[in-house]
């Protein structure tokens, strides 16, 4: 693997401006593609209208390009590739790993016991839906087998789908392709060699992993960063009320972000442009010192 040139993505969905959270993420995954001579494209996740801010995927990016994080390649839309997971759907129903749910969200809760992100599916419709009901979301099968992987930074991870997660959602009830199919399908086709993301995203991996195994498609490299949380402890998110980045002074919050993925920054990088400060970040980038654990953003 470590032949293959290194290719790493920032993912933002844009349901609001960008925060001190999503340009930890942003930077993290830069400086990891930089620091090893490779390539760092951006993916607009709009996957998720009832969720997405107008205007906010061009703010993204224009803020983006103001904190010099210059990305390479077209900017890849998730909106226009529903060919691309219609066809990784089809390929679970081939491998018969695909089954249409007609469960509301109320009688999942009846029924079901709480896994480590969130509840677990009982499998009511396994085995086909009950006569006179209707097809709801469509679910992917786990079996009884354990996923294991490295992460770079958060350490060993083993999760038992079946106990952890059960039988996901990979197409929701509304129509719309879900986060988990639509991410393994695009890192994939984009050939994305290493994922640098919050580790809030972290329960998902081995749910991806599941799916790039069905897929038959390659699984990359995992780095999860720190989670960046407020003063109430609480994730950086537009839920709770993150301030968006100031565009037009990147500066205190690329040496904030620094600090907090736990480089030492010199001083006096704050008075110099910013074509200086990534020049220096990418060559003193050090994976090794970034923390495991989530921090607190005042
Ligand atoms: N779009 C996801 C988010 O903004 C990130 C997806 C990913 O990096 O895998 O939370």
């Amino acid at each position: 693997k470590s032949s293959e040139p290194y290719r790493g993505r920032f993912a933002p969905s844009p349901t609001g401006p960008l925060h001190f959270g999503s340009m930890v993420a942003a930077a993290g995954s830069f400086l990891q593609a930089k620091s090893r001579g490779g390539e760092w494209l951006v993916r607009m996740e709009d996957l998720d209208p009832p969720r997405e801010a107008p205007g906010a995927a061009d703010d993204i990016l224009r803020t983006l390009e103001a904190f010099g994080l210059h990305w390479d390649g077209e900017v890849v839309y998730q909106s226009r590739r529903h060919a691309l997971y219609e066809e990784a759907l089809e390929k679970l129903r081939a491998r018969n790993a695909l089954y249409a749910c007609a469960c509301s969200r109320r009688e999942i809760a009846d029924s079901s016991v709480n896994g480590v992100d969130g509840l677990v599916y009982p499998g009511t419709c396994r085995g086909g839906i009950a006569p006179g009901r209707a097809p709801r979301a469509w679910r992917v099968k786990v079996d009884g087998q354990k996923i294991e992987f490295i992460d770079a930074i958060q350490g060993r991870m083993v999760r038992d789908l079946a106990v952890d997660f059960g039988d996901f959602v990979v197409r929701r009830a509304d129509g719309f392709f879900a986060y988990q199919l639509a991410v393994v399908a695009d890192d994939a086709a984009q050939g994305i060699t290493a994922i640098v993301r919050g580790a809030d995203l972290i329960e998902s991996t081995p749910r991806q992993i599941h799916l790039q195994r069905l897929l038959d498609l390659p699984t990359p490299d995992y780095l999860h960063l720190p989670v960046a949380l407020n003063a109430r402890s609480e994730k950086l998110s537009k839920q709770t009320l993150a301030a968006p980045l100031d565009a037009a002074r990147p500066m205190p919050a690329l040496l904030q972000v620094m600090r907090f993925l736990g480089q030492e920054v010199p001083p006096e990088l704050a008075d110099g442009s910013l074509a200086d400060f990534w020049r220096w970040a990418v060559m003193h980038w050090d994976m090794t010192r970034v923390p495991r654990v989530a921090g607190i953003i005042v």
